[in-house]
């Protein structure tokens, strides 16, 4: 780690600790959160903070004598001579740790005005979407614990997960879930539960997400919300009971489409979509038991089930 990069991790930090102190200050802020249920020990935990004012930031980092080598980031924007602009002004900031534990960088959620709702830091080599998991270090005892992760689509499902006690949910960063991202859960968990949200695009991008689980070695348990509904949606609706029992009763990707297949619904669909998946498998001999048992059931005969499996023109993603 260069001297250089090692001074932005620091700054960064300080900066989250700037916004955090913000946040205390901010009435609109603090009413935002309690009216979406976060607590005080939630918002400390997480360094949540707000973003009010860029001279103030400005003034922090010249003190620090690290407003160009921060201006760097992206987080901070030069508009003249002297003056800089917080990318994040007038949002509510999350700041976003490395698997290490290192500030990289911040989300920025908009509580009232125009613009985007959410923002983040720019990529740069110390902030890298692709291998960040919003939740993963403030939650790896208990991933580690459980072995098991609950993968969301946001940074509020994280927060109020945990909150609830359901301290090994994990999100991506707006992104989709790549192989970088299923190769750090394989680290620590051997399960994933996908909690996305209840729509379209949640159940597009968990059919995504599957495949690069699948060629980790992961398990994977599909867990299906009620239409229109997240995570935290669901918790404050349902309730936290509800939720964990939603997902204790969700079978892995295989027993979902077996089911399917047994009770006689999309039946055709869910042979594909079985031979799909499990072609994605980084167990062979895993691979191969599931497609005796889906031919067993289909009575289909397996090399038919295999050829089906290789002419699926999705298995090169
Ligand atoms: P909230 O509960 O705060 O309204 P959400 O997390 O439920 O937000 P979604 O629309 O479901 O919002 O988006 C999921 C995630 O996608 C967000 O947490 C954020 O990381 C990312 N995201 C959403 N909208 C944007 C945006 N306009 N630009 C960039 N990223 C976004
Ligand atoms: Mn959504
Ligand atoms: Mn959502
Ligand atoms: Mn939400």
């Amino acid at each position: 780690e260069s001297p250089e990069n090692k001074k932005v991790y620091e700054v960064l930090e300080q900066v989250a600790e700037f916004y955090h102190s913000k946040l205390r200050e901010d009435r609109k802020a603090l009413d935002y959160l309690r009216d979406r249920g976060i607590d005080s020990s939630t918002i400390k935990k997480f360094h949540l903070g707000y973003s009010s004012s860029s001279e103030e930031l400005t003034q922090l980092l010249k003190d620090l004598n690290a407003l160009e080598i921060y201006a760097r980031t992206g987080n901070v924007i030069q508009i003249d001579e002297g003056k800089y602009r917080d990318l994040f002004r007038n949002r509510l900031i999350i700041p976003i740790r490395d698997s290490r534990g290192r500030v990289v960088g911040f989300g920025g959620r908009l509580i009232s005005g125009e613009g985007p709702k959410y923002i983040n830091s720019p990529e740069s080599d110390i902030f890298k979407k692709r291998e960040l998991l919003y939740g993963f270090y403030e939650g790896l005892n208990y991933l580690r614990e459980l072995k098991s992760a609950l993968l969301v689509e946001g940074y509020f499902d994280v927060i109020a997960l945990h909150q609830e006690g359901l301290r090994n949910a994990v999100a991506t960063l707006g992104t989709s879930l790549g192989k970088e991202h299923a190769s750090l859960l394989s680290r620590v968990v051997e399960k994933v539960y996908l909690l996305f949200d209840g729509d379209e695009a949640g159940r597009k991008a968990m059919r995504l997400a599957i495949p690069h689980l699948l060629k980790e070695g992961l398990e994977v348990y599909p867990v299906f919300l009620p239409e229109g509904l997240d995570p935290h949606d669901f918790i404050l609706k349902e309730g936290k009971t509800a939720l964990k029992e939603v997902i204790e009763s969700s079978p892995d990707i295989f027993g979902l489409l077996r089911e399917k297949i047994v009770k006689g619904y999309d039946v055709e669909s869910s042979v594909k979509d079985f031979t799909y998946y499990v072609s994605f498998m980084k167990d062979e001999i895993k691979a191969y038991t599931l497609l005796s048992e889906l031919s067993k059931l289909t009575r289909i005969p397996i090399e038919v089930l295999s050829a089906k499996m290789y002419r699926t023109p999705e298995r090169s993603q």
